[in-house]
């Protein structure tokens, strides 16, 4: 298995350490070049969502990206990579993978929320550390979303076929659960 980790801005580095922990390949994703047709899956980090939309927009990335998630490559994004996948945002005009049929709300915690950590019950998993960095959450969900986890009545992890986001850093904590989670969706046995 091979995964993509986009590395435009922010916790890649991070993601490629759990993946490493993991025994996973990976690949960094700097330029169109980088994304050959042998990935199995991609992880879109945490960062900051404006600025990563306009590097894969200027990368020419942006486009090719939509269309193979859309046709079925499984994905995994945190916080900017929750922004990213959803269909809306409810507080910002952008849209760039259209993917996930979820309605986002960024910086959703306000100022003195932006960043903490939690425990939360993923479903399937149990319980989980989570780290939220001026993170977004899921306003509303359609129905084909699956709801993985909340936090304070929040929806904060989701999963709709091949498309998992979690509005948290899995890969900021030392439990791979999460990415073993991903790795076994890509597997098809989740
Ligand atoms: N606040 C960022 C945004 O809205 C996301 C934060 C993160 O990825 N840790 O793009």
């Amino acid at each position: 298995m091979k995964i993509g980790v986009f590395a435009l801005q922010g916790a890649f580095a991070e993601h490629e350490h759990s993946l490493d922990r993991l025994g996973i390949q990976w690949k960094e994703i700097r330029r169109l070049a980088d994304f050959t047709d042998d990935l199995d899956g991609i992880i879109l980090p945490g960062g900051e969502s404006t600025t990563q939309g306009k590097l894969l927009r200027e990368e020419g990335l942006l486009v090719p990206v939509k269309e193979a998630i859309l046709g079925g490559l499984p994905v995994f994004g945190t916080c900017a990579g929750m922004i990213l996948l959803a269909k809306k945002l409810s507080n910002d005009e952008n849209v760039y993978f259209d993917a996930m049929d979820v309605v986002v709300r960024r910086n959703a915690y306000g100022r003195q929320l932006g960043s903490f950590g939690a425990t939360l019950d993923f479903k399937g998993i149990g319980s989980i550390p989570a780290v939220f960095i001026r993170g977004p959450f899921v306003e509303s969900a359609g129905k084909g979303v699956d709801v993985l986890a909340k936090a304070d009545g929040n929806i904060v992890a989701v999963r709709q076929k091949h498309m998992l986001a979690t509005a948290f850093h899995p890969e900021l904590t030392d439990d791979l659960r999460i990415h073993t989670y991903f790795s076994e969706i890509i597997r098809g046995k989740l």
